[in-house]
This record gives structure tokens, C-alpha cells and sequence, in this order.
């Protein structure tokens, strides 16, 4: 059984502890691989290793970063079908999508900021007779990235990318429940021509190696994906250190359909956007709101492509649902069902457990579920389930989609569909949310800012605003 390494100071190796934790592959609920146990010492060390590289990194310039993350980005690409592989095997994603998304994302990452950063303009500012201040943007130093168990390598390299291209030095900390892409990563660093230390992976549990990451004094600045309850006790940690922190938590977005929109195209999106990755992407539309016109018409139609949907083994390329991540998350994600059900929902398709065939039987699949009759502010529509399972609601008007849309805690995304300009324009900016997809979704521009309101976030990530994130801006003021 493969045996994942740490990545500290260029060298692969087990946990300072000497133990293991399992790794499983959902689609089987087996024991696949194991992950190194780390804890603070080897946070430790790779944080040493950061310090030593951190010169040797920057000397190398912006050109000669840009060509190691750019080799990275290659050795992905060549590398492809395993990676989707890895992938799929480690999170029960349908291979389809890994091979799609997942990796071919991964590789845009590398590329997007290996060449943004030769382009990343500074500001100078003249004053009168006076002085002229230029903005110097330096590396911070060394920075910790934390990442989800989601989307694996595409959430792990949309911040390490970043944050090696500004110059900085890493000690990244993918999810313990998925770590085989990153440790496939780490595999391939050498290869790119990286300096020892420059990017460091510890393997093990958030609440050993991410809060040594976190309250480690040498690491200035953190940023963080994943669950809202761990982003506050991250902050509770880094605050009073004054690090800098890029939080990107929960969501529970709504999609919000008017009676005027394109039926068909916002059909079949509305599927893609309720049930894509089994429901597990941050940005997936768990709420939907459907103008009462065309409610019972919507829900016809919705629950009859539901009911079609195949879930089934990842590998098939027929499978449009693979398994969800864990048996945790899909004993969560069951318990979200029987509170609907208590909470007076009606369960319209799915609403329980998937038993496959084969060596299948034992994995973690769920049936896409739809629910309806729920209240706005019962927890079903108020906290974040991350599975399968949508809700659906009546909405008269635009006041009162509003209302109901921006009833959450959360604020990472909504979704729009109309065919009025003037409504979309309206909505798009009294939707409380960090991004608005108006007619579309999961349409993604890396150049764009990228986080969420409320308690989806703080800061935001993606183009300019990670070039940003990941430096320090010093001004420079000198008198003419
Ligand atoms: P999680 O918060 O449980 O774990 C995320 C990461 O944090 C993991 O690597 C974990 O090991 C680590 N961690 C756990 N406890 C920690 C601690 N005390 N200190 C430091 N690190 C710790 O989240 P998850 O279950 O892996 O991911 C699902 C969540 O991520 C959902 O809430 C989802 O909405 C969110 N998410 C958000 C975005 C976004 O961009 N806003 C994207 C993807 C996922």
C-alpha cells in the first residue's frame, strides 16, 4: 500500500511521529493509501527550510520563477491522466470531471500566475515640487496555505501558485482527506527546477499540523479554504499575531429564476450547478428560488432530469454523480435529509444512500435530492450541507427574491437567470454575494477577485488581489 511522504526542504519523507493515517477511496470505502501522522515538528522543519530558501527563491527573479512554475504547469499536463486519477480515486469524483476540471485547472493556475507576475504593475504616485512615492510590492517571507478536500489540487495550487510566484516561500497543508495530488505534486518539484524549500507539503490532521501552521510566529501570513467554524478558529489564533489572512469559507448560495428567462439553458444549468461534484463545490446553488409563475412547471421539469441523473462508479463515463468524500460527510449529509423531513420538507427524488453493485457496495454514494415546503429560516436553509441535496422555494417578486436570497449567514455566490438587462443589473447589485452568475455559472476568469461576504470569507483571492495578498506594499516616498 502506497505510503504518501512530506515534502520538507526538497527531501520526501515520513512524519517526525513515525505513524500513519489512512487514506480511503470513496467509491469502495477501502483503505487505500496512508499519510503521514505530522505534527509541529515537522511544521517546524519545513518552516526552517522556508527561511533557508527564501533568498535563493527571490535571486532567482521574476523570470526565473516564472519559468520553474511554468515547467510545474508542463510536467501537469504531461502527467494528466494520472493526476485525474489520483484524483478521482482519492475524492469518489467522476473521473470525467477530474480529467476536465479538476487538473486541467491545476495547470491554468501554475501558467495564469507563473506569467501574471511579469506583468504585475506597481503605482507611483507624484506630488507637486514635492516628492515622488513609488509602491514597492515585496514577499512576505514565508506563508502557510490550507486547503480543502473539494476540489484537491485545484483549490491546493490556486495559493500556492500565487504565493511562490510573489516570491514567498511555502509550507502548504492540503486536506487530510484527499492528499494524493498534492504528494503527486511534490513528486514533481525537482523535476521543475525548484529550489529545496521553496514549497513545503506536511500531510496530516488540521487540527495538529493546520494549527501549527497557524500559530507558527515565523509564518506571517496564512490563507485559508475550507469550513467557516475552522477559518474563525484560525482567526482566533492569527489575529491577535497580526498575520495577514485570506479566508475563503462556506456558502449556501442561492439561484434565483425569474419567469422571463431562458427555460431550457437554465434547466440544464440548474442540474449542473445543484449536483456537479456530488453538490461538494463551494460554489454549487443549494437554494433554489423560482418565481411562483413557472414553480410548478420548474419543479416538473427539474425533478425529472434529477431522477436521470446516474449516480455510479466515478470511472464510468456514463456516472454523472460519483461518491461524496467520506462516510462522515455522508452520515452529515443524511442527517441534513432527516431534518429537512422534520422541519416539514417533502423529499421530491433521492433523499437516501446509494447501494452499488460489485466491489462497489461498500462506497459512500447519495442520491440526488430535492426537497421542498421549508421555510427560509429553517436550518435546512440556513446552514451549509455540501452535499446532494437542494431545496426549493416560491418567490413572488424582485423584493422578495431579494429577501429571501440574502437570508443566509453566508455570501459566496448567487445565480441569476432573467432575461430582463435592467433586473440583472438591479439584482447582481443588492445580491449579497462575492459572485454573481447571471444566466451561467461556474463560468470562471482567473483575472477576476475571487472570496466571499459575510461569513463566506475575508479578502479576496485571484488575480491582481492574490498578487497583492501575497506581498507586502512598502511606500517609498522621495523628495525632488
Ligand atoms: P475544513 O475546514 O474541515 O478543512 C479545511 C482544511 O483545514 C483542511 O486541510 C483541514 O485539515 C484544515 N484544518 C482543520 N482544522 C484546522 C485547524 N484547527 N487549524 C488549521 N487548519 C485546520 O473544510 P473541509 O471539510 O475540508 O472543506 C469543506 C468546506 O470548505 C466547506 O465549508 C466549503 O464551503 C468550503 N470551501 C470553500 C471554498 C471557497 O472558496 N470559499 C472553496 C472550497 C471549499
Amino acid at each position: 500500500m502506497e505510503r504518501i511522504q512530506n515534502l520538507i526542504d526538497g527531501t520526501l519523507r515520513p512524519a517526525e511521529s513515525g505513524d500513519w493515517l489512512d487514506v480511503h477511496a470513496p467509491a469502495t470505502g477501502a483503505i487505500y493509501a496512508h499519510l503521514p501522522d505530522s505534527d509541529e515538528r515537522d511544521v517546524e522543519l519545513a518552516v526552517q527550510a522556508a527561511r533557508k530558501a527564501f533568498p535563493i527563491w527571490n535571486k532567482m527573479g521574476l523570470e526565473g520563477r516564472s519559468k520553474v512554475l511554468l515547467k510545474l504547469a508542463e510536467l501537469i499536463e504531461r502527467d494528466l491522466e494520472h493526476f485525474a486519477k489520483d484524483e478521482s480515486r482519492d475524492n469518489g469524483k467522476p473521473l470525467s470531471l477530474a480529467r476536465k476540471v479538476d487538473i486541467p485547472r491545476a495547470v491554468a493556475n501554475f501558467k495564469f500566475f507563473a506569467t501574471a507576475i511579469l506583468h504585475f504593475p506597481s503605482e507611483a504616485h507624484l506630488m507637486d515640487d514635492v516628492a515622488v512615492n513609488y509602491t514597492d510590492r515585496q514577499p512576505i517571507g514565508v506563508v502557510g496555505c490550507i486547503s480543502p478536500w473539494n476540489l484537491p489540487l485545484y483549490l491546493f495550487t490556486w495559493k500556492i501558485a500565487p504565493a511562490l510566484a510573489t516570491g514567498n516561500c511555502v509550507v502548504a497543508k492540503p486536506s487530510e482527506v484527499t492528499p494524493m495530488t498534492a504528494y503527486r505534486l511534490s513528486q514533481l518539484c525537482a523535476e521543475a527546477g525548484m529550489p529545496p524549500g521553496v514549497l513545503n507539503i506536511v500531510h496530516g490532521l488540521g487540527p495538529k499540523v493546520g494549527a501549527a501552521i497557524t500559530a507558527h510566529p515565523a509564518i506571517t501570513a496564512i490563507s485559508f479554504t475550507g469550513g467557516t467554524r475552522t477559518g474563525a478558529e484560525i482567526a482566533r489564533v492569527a489575529a491577535p499575531m497580526f498575520k495577514k489572512l485570506s479566508l475563503e469559507l462556506g456558502g449556501k448560495n442561492p439561484v434565483v429564476i425569474f419567469a422571463d428567462c431562458d427555460f431550457e439553458d437554465m434547466l440544464a444549468t440548474t442540474v449542473r450547478s445543484s449536483f456537479t461534484n456530488q453538490g461538494q463545490i463551494c460554489l454549487c446553488g443549494s437554494r433554489i428560488l423560482i418565481q411562483r409563475s413557472i414553480y410548478d412547471r420548474f419543479k416538473e421539469a427539474f425533478v425529472e432530469r434529477v431522477k436521470a441523473l446516474r449516480v455510479g462508479d466515478p470511472d464510468d463515463a456514463a456516472s454523472d454523480l460519483g461518491a461524496v468524500v467520506s462516510k462522515d460527510h455522508m452520515d452529515k449529509v443524511l442527517s441534513y435529509i432527516d431534518l429537512a423531513k422534520e422541519e416539514g420538507g417533502s423529499v421530491l427524488c433521492g433523499g437516501s444512500r446509494v447501494v452499488l453493485d460489485g466491489p462497489l457496495k461498500d462506497g459512500w454514494y447519495l442520491a440526488p435530492t430535492v426537497v421542498e415546503g421549508l421555510d427560509v429560516r429553517c436550518r435546512t436553509n440556513q446552514e451549509e450541507i455540501f452535499g446532494p441535496v437542494v431545496t426549493l422555494q416560491p418567490f413572488d417578486d424582485e423584493e422578495h427574491a431579494l429577501a429571501l436570497a440574502n437570508n443566509t449567514p453566508y455570501g459566496l455566490a448567487a445565480v441569476l437567470w432573467t432575461r430582463d438587462v435592467k433586473r440583472s443589473h438591479r439584482m447582481a447589485r443588492s445580491l449579497q454575494a462575492g459572485i454573481v452568475w447571471v444566466n451561467c455559472w461556474m463560468i470562471r476568469d482567473l483575472r477576476t477577485p475571487f472570496g466571499g461576504m459575510k461569513q463566506s470569507g475575508v479578502g479576496r483571492e485571484g488575480g491582481v488581489d492574490a498578487l497583492r495578498f501575497f506581498t507586502e506594499a512598502k511606500n517609498v516616498c522621495i523628495r525632488l
